[in-house]
C-alpha cells in the first residue's frame, strides 16, 4: 500500500515537475499546426478546394436466424472526387476482427466485453470473390484491411463500382454487435457488418488504420439501399427509412405509426401482449424483405427481433431554412425492458430519443434525418446513423440514450477520424451531454463526474488525450476521451470564455464541419477564430499534454503582530502545475465583507506567482481561498486556501463557507 502511494506521488510529481517558473512564457508558445492551405484553411474552416469520397452502397442480406448467419451480396459505387488517380482501394473488413488471429484478439488486455472472448469462434469474413462487371478483382487481405487491386486507375471525378459476396456467423461475444436470447425471442443487432471502403483523405491518403476492437470508425458519407430478409416473425429497424411498410407491417401497425408522427405523446405501435400473435405479423408464409433507404450517411446499422415491443412519437424540428419537419422517434425493446415503458414516470426511452433530437437541434444544429430509434439488445450503448443500441433493461436509459442520441451531432454529421482521434466524438458528445441531461431533469449543469475523474488522473497514471483510443493504457478511455475532454470544454466555457463567446465558436465549428471531416487542427483554428481568443495554451495542456493544474495561495501580514491592527496584508497566488487557468480570488473580513480577485490566464505569461496587497481599513481577514467554487481540477487543494487563526476554538476552516 505505501510502495503505492510512493509512486503515485513519483508519477503525480514527476508531471507537475514540468512546470518551470523561470520558463512561464513556454505554456503560451504557438501550437505547430499543419500548414494550411486552400482544403484545410487557417482559420480551421474548409476551404475552396476541400473535396472528400462519397461511396453508395445497395446491400442485399439474408438473416438465417437459426443458424446465426448472415449472408449478403452487395455493389459499391465509389466517387472519387479527390484530384488525385487511384490505383488500387482499401477496404475494411471489421468483421475479421473475431478471426482467432487478428491483431484485435492477439492484443486485448482482458478488459470490457472482450473479455469473454472465445479464442476457439473461427469467426470474419467469407468472400468467394470481388469482381467488376465479369471481370474478377484481385484482393489481398491483411487482418481487418483488404487492398484491392483494379483493372484500370480511376481518375479524378470517375465513378467506379464493384461487386462481392460476403457471410459472417454471428460472434458468441458482444463487440458492438450480437445475438441474445430474450423471454420472448432472440435479438440481433448488426454493426460493422459490411465490407466497405477506407476513407482516403487530404491527411493521410488511405486511412487504414487496422479495426483492432477500441477505435472505433472513420467512413465516408453515402447513400445506402438496404435489403434485409428475415424470419416473418421479426421486425426490423436500421439506419434508414422503411421503403415497404405495406409489405413487412400489420394496417393495424401503419396506422399507429401515422398517428405517433403527429403525437408528442408516444404511442404504442406493437404492444408486449401483441409480441408472439400471429396477428400482429402480415399474414402468409415464408420470410419477408424489409427495404431501408438511408441518405447521406456514414455507415448502416440495423436491429431484428420477433420479442420486440415498439412505440414512436414525433417531434418538429426546423431545419436549416426555418422550415418545421416531423422527425419520428421510436424504440424497440423486449419485454424485460420495463425501464423502456412509457408507463415509467419520466416517459420512458421514447420520451428520452424525443428530448434528445430536439435539445441538440436548438443547442447545435437541426437533426437531419427523418427517423430516430432506440433499440434494447444485447450492446451496451452504441451509436450508428438513425439508430442506437442501449443496454439496461430494469435501469434507467436515459443517460446512455442520450449520449448515444448525441452521437448523431458528434460524429455522424461532423464526420471525425474515429480510430485516431476518440475525445472529437466521445468527449464532445458527454460534454453537450451533461447539457442536454440538464435541461431534461430542470437542474444545472453538473460536470462532478468529469471533474472527480480529472482529478484521479493528475494523481495517478494518466497519458495525453490525444491518443489513439487503442493505445490507452488499460481503463484509461473512459476518464480521458470522454470525461476530461467534456471537462476541458466546461472549464472553457465556463471559466475562460464565459458561455456567450464559446457557444458561438463551438456552432460554428458545427456548422462549418456539418458532412464533412475536420482534424483536431480545425477544431482548435476554428474555436480560436470565432472566438477571437488565443488558447493555444488550453489546447496544448488539456488535449496534448497531460499536466496536472495546482494553485496555491498564501497570506502575508506587514506587521508581526497579527492583532486588530494590522493595517495591511500581501496575499500571493501561485500556479505550480505545468497547467494554468484563470485564477480567482476570495478574500473573507471579520465583518461580512467579501473581496473577490480574478486574474486572467495570461496573468501566468510572465511569472507564475501574482501578489496584491489589501487593506484591512480595521477588519479582519478571516479566510483567504483560490478558486473558491472548486471549479477547477486542482491537484492539491490543500494549498489553495489560507484560515486565520481561530480566536476561540468555535470555529474550524472546514466550517467555513466555501465561497459567496
Ligand atoms: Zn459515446
Amino acid at each position: 500500500m505505501r510502495i503505492l502511494l510512493a509512486c503515485v506521488l513519483a508519477l503525480a510529481c514527476a508531471r507537475w515537475a514540468h512546470a518551470d517558473p523561470d520558463r512561464p512564457y513556454e505554456a503560451f508558445a504557438p501550437l505547430s499546426l499543419p500548414t494550411p492551405n486552400e482544403v484545410r484553411l487557417g482559420s480551421g474552416a474548409p476551404g475552396p478546394a476541400y473535396w472528400q469520397q462519397r461511396v453508395d452502397y445497395r446491400i442485399d442480406a439474408t438473416l438465417d436466424a437459426d443458424a446465426q448467419r448472415l449472408s449478403a451480396t452487395m455493389e459499391v459505387a465509389y466517387h472519387n472526387n479527390s484530384p488525385h488517380t487511384l490505383n488500387f482501394l482499401w477496404i475494411q473488413l471489421e468483421q475479421n476482427l473475431f478471426k482467432p488471429d487478428s491483431i484485435g484478439t492477439r492484443t486485448r488486455t482482458g478488459g470490457g466485453p472482450m473479455r469473454a472472448m472465445d479464442d476457439d469462434f473461427d469467426g470474419g469474413y467469407d468472400i468467394p470473390s470481388i469482381r467488376t462487371g465479369t471481370t474478377e478483382l484481385k484482393f489481398t487481405v491483411y487482418d481487418t484491411l483488404a487492398r484491392v487491386e483494379l483493372p484500370r486507375a480511376i481518375k479524378p471525378g470517375e465513378r467506379f463500382k464493384f461487386q462481392l459476396d460476403f457471410a459472417f456467423d454471428m460472434p458468441p461475444y458482444l463487440r458492438r454487435m450480437g445475438a441474445e436470447d430474450v423471454e420472448q425471442g432472440r435479438i440481433f443487432e448488426y454493426a460493422q457488418w459490411f465490407p466497405h471502403v477506407c476513407n482516403y483523405d487530404d491527411v493521410h491518403g488511405w486511412n487504414t488504420l487496422p479495426y483492432a476492437g477500441s477505435g472505433e470508425f472513420y467512413t465516408n458519407f453515402g447513400n445506402y439501399e438496404v435489403h434485409i430478409t428475415v424470419p416473418r416473425t421479426y421486425l426490423v429497424a436500421g439506419s434508414g427509412v422503411l421503403q415497404n411498410p405495406r409489405e413487412v407491417l400489420t394496417p393495424l401497425q401503419r396506422q399507429r405509426l401515422e398517428e405517433a408522427r403527429k403525437s408528442r405523446e408516444t404511442v404504442m405501435i406493437r404492444t408486449a401482449e401483441e409480441v408472439g400473435d400471429p396477428a400482429s405479423r402480415p399474414a402468409g408464409q415464408g420470410p419477408l424483405t424489409w427495404k431501408f433507404k438511408g441518405e447521406n450517411i456514414r455507415t448502416f446499422a440495423w436491429a431484428a427481433s420477433d420479442a420486440f415491443i415498439w412505440n414512436a412519437c414525433g417531434v418538429v424540428v426546423k431545419d436549416l431554412n426555418g422550415n418545421d419537419k416531423i422527425v419520428l422517434c421510436q424504440s424497440l425493446y423486449p419485454v424485460e425492458a420495463t425501464a423502456w415503458a412509457p408507463t415509467v414516470e419520466d416517459g420512458g426511452s421514447t420520451q428520452y430519443v424525443a428530448h434528445s433530437v430536439e435539445f441538440y437541434s436548438d443547442f447545435l444544429y437541426p437533426y437531419p434525418y427523418p427517423i430516430m430509434t432506440n433499440v434494447n439488445g444485447p450492446e451496451g450503448g452504441m451509436e450508428y446513423p438513425m439508430i442506437v443500441f442501449c443496454g439496461g433493461r430494469t435501469r434507467s436509459p436515459l443517460f446512455v440514450t442520450d449520449h448515444e442520441v448525441g452521437h448523431t451531432w458528434f460524429p455522424m454529421i461532423v464526420n471525425t477520424d474515429e480510430r485516431r482521434h476518440a475525445w472529437m466524438d466521445e468527449g464532445f458528445t458527454t460534454f453537450i451531454g451533461m447539457h442536454s441531461l440538464a435541461a431534461f431533469r430542470g437542474e444545472a449543469v453538473n460536470p462532478g463526474r468529469a471533474r472527480q475523474q480529472t482529478m484521479q488522473l493528475a494523481r495517478g497514471r494518466s497519458q495525453p488525450i490525444a491518443v489513439f483510443p487503442d493505445r490507452n493504457l488499460p481503463g484509461l478511455l473512459g476518464s480521458l476521451q470522454y470525461r476530461k475532454t467534456a471537462l476541458g470544454l466546461h472549464l472553457l466555457r465556463e471559466v475562460v470564455l464565459g458561455p456567450e463567446r464559446f457557444d458561438y465558436a463551438f456552432r460554428e465549428y458545427v456548422r462549418r464541419w456539418a458532412f464533412k471531416s475536420p482534424q483536431p487542427a480545425d477544431f482548435f483554428r476554428t474555436m480560436e477564430d470565432a472566438t477571437g481568443a488565443d488558447l493555444a495554451w488550453f489546447f496544448r495542456q488539456w488535449f496534448l499534454e497531460d499536466g496536472t493544474l495546482d494553485q496555491a495561495l498564501e497570506v502575508a501580514f506587514d506587521e508581526s503582530d497579527e492583532s486588530e491592527s494590522t493595517p495591511r496584508a500581501t496575499v500571493t497566488v501561485r500556479s505550480l502545475g505545468r497547467q494554468v487557468m484563470p485564477a480567482t480570488v476570495v478574500l473573507q473580513f471579520d465583518d461580512g465583507t467579501i473581496d473577490r480577485r480574478e486574474f486572467p490566464v495570461e496573468a501566468w505569461a510572465t511569472t507564475r506567482e501574482r501578489s496584491f496587497r489589501i487593506d484591512l481599513q480595521g477588519r479582519t481577514l478571516r479566510r483567504a481561498v483560490v478558486d473558491p467554487d472548486e471549479l477547477l481540477p486542482d491537484a492539491d487543494r490543500a494549498n489553495n486556501r489560507w484560515v486565520a487563526p481561530a480566536p476561540t476554538a468555535v470555529e474550524s476552516p472546514q466550517d467555513a463557507a466555501p465561497s459567496p
